[in-house]
């Protein structure tokens, strides 16, 4: 499979992919602060959802978070 073209553009290409996959959300504030900069988090997000990924952090949200925007499109759908 290849990549979404948007990977080309994320702000967090070639760094360590150990800071995406923290141990617990209290730790994902470095990810966090690298997507809050990322030109494609929007992107990545809706991937994240679209593919439910479930580990790691995506679009600046950790897999918790993800899991409660997913419960709140739904009441909302
Ligand atoms: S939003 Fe975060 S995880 Fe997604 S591509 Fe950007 S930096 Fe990477």
């Amino acid at each position: 499979m290849t990549s979404p073209t948007w990977r080309k553009r994320a702000a967090c290409k070639g760094l360590d992919p150990e800071v995406f996959y923290p141990a617990s959300d209290e730790e994902a504030e470095e990810a966090k602060a690298i997507c809050g900069e990322c030109p494609v988090r929007q992107l990545c997000l809706e991937h994240a959802l679209g593919h439910r990924e479930r580990d790691g952090v995506w679009g600046g949200l950790t897999e918790r978070e993800r899991r409660r925007l997913v419960r709140q499109r739904r009441k909302t759908a």
